[in-house]
């Protein structure tokens, strides 16, 4: 079954759960093309709807999942889905809105995962409202996924030869918490130490986490080698200003008080620490001065590894609170501090690659192409090299 797959973790987690279902069921859906979108921005809104109408227009069907046809965390209706994206609603006869997720999660399934790294979802939807996000309308209220069913899961994927799971959700490190905003709820840092004692599984990734739930449990955790040393965090702005208007609840001194205790973390080569933040730039309101206070500490803290993108009105059909705002940015000057922080955040990169030339890493392959193998560092640092290596295998690797 052909699949297109658009945005994060958590959509390349039930894709991969769906495309198994399918597998098991051979439900006659196999020449239909899999679509699963994302509502990040209205550009990552448009391309998926895009490759499905060339595909309509073939006369071909096409299922379409993910965010895209989700509303509070249940299926979209029609209607409520063709006013968003009119220009698929004649082809409604060949498509396909489906839920989140097929079924059951992966009991008894043949599993032959999509991706050598396994994504493991702990938690989906959000109680947050923060202003510039339209997922949280998506996928509905902040719910967390059980220790037992997690962990049997993570022994599962072992038991097929798994070495690296990559824990992801939509605002993961609520997880455990009756409400997302009630961070000392979280019971993130108890999985991660449950993870460690019940399972043996070499690699323990995490996705983009909040800086408002982690805690010194945490840190300590993370100096366990199975802890991969790469914290990435959902920061979006250094600004307190920003950060008000976004409604992330809580200021720049916590995110850099983070990052100053995520430099400490003991590792045996705290040199191999990356770190990862998510960002957006133009916000409503925002001057040049609040960017450059973004600009700067990206600098100061060297983020490693950016996921930076222009602040999105949502003009498509649903909006989120901040499309209301005044003293909307022009496109101009978003483009232009967002190109001024994506070649900012490169040469972090690749000062922090260099520093990790001539030390062994250990590289997970992912990827194998004839002779050629692509794979990642223990710290997010991506590797070509030539040699019989086999999909899964964890090699010892001179960068
Ligand atoms: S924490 Fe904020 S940005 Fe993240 S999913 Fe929740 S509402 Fe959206």
């Amino acid at each position: 079954m052909p699949y297109k797959i658009f945005g994060c973790k958590v959509n390349k987690f039930y894709i991969n759960q769906r495309l198994q279902h399918y597998k098991e069921q051979n439900n006659g859906l196999d020449t239909t093309l899999l679509i699963a979108t994302c509502v990040v921005t209205d550009r990552a809104k448009s391309k998926r709807i895009k490759d499905a109408k060339k595909t309509l227009e073939q006369g071909q069907r096409v299922a379409i999942t993910g965010c895209g046809t989700l509303e509070k965390g249940e299926l979209i209706s029609a209607e409520r889905f063709f006013s968003i994206y009119p220009e698929l609603r004649k082809f409604n006869k060949n498509i396909d809105l489906l839920p989140e997720s097929p079924t059951k999660l992966w009991k008894g399934w043949t599993f032959t995962p999509l991706y050598t790294k396994n994504f493991v979802v702990i938690q989906n939807g959000c109680d947050n409202h923060c202003s510039f996000c339209l997922t949280v309308l998506k996928r509905g209220k902040h719910r967390s996924r059980s220790s037992e069913e997690i962990i049997e899961e993570i022994q599962f994927i072992e038991s097929r030869g798994g070495k690296e799971v990559v824990l992801t959700g939509v605002n993961l490190a609520a997880r455990g918490a009756n409400n997302s905003r009630k961070t000392e709820e979280s019971r993130f840092s108890q999985l991660l130490e449950e993870i460690l004692q019940q399972t043996t599984i070499p690699r323990v990734r995490i996705s983009s986490i909040g800086t408002e739930f982690v805690n010194d449990h945490f840190f300590e955790l993370a100096s366990d080698e199975r802890i991969l040393p790469h914290f990435h965090y959902s920061i979006q702005s250094f600004s307190d200003k920003v950060l008000q208007n976004m409604k992330r609840g809580y200021g720049a001194e916590k995110l850099k008080d983070t990052l100053r205790k995520t430099r400490r973390i003991q590792k045996k080569n705290p040199e191999s620490i990356s770190i990862g933040a998510d960002i957006i730039v133009g916000f409503p309101g925002e001057t040049e001065a609040d960017f450059l206070e973004t600009f700067e500490c990206v600098q100061e803290f060297g983020i490693t590894k950016l996921h930076a993108f222009p602040f999105s009105a949502h003009q498509r059909g649903e909006g989120v609170p901040a499309s209301l705002y005044p003293n909307q940015i022009s496109i101009e000057i978003k483009k232009d501090r967002n190109k001024r922080l994506i070649e900012r955040g490169e040469r972090i990169r690749d000062a922090f690659i260099q520093r990790n030339k001539g030390i062994t890493h250990k590289v997970l392959i992912e990827e194998q192409k004839a002779e050629k193998r692509k794979g990642r560092t223990e710290n997010y640092i991506q590797v070509e090299l030539e040699g019989n290596y086999k999909k899964g295998e964890i090699i010892e690797y001179l960068l």
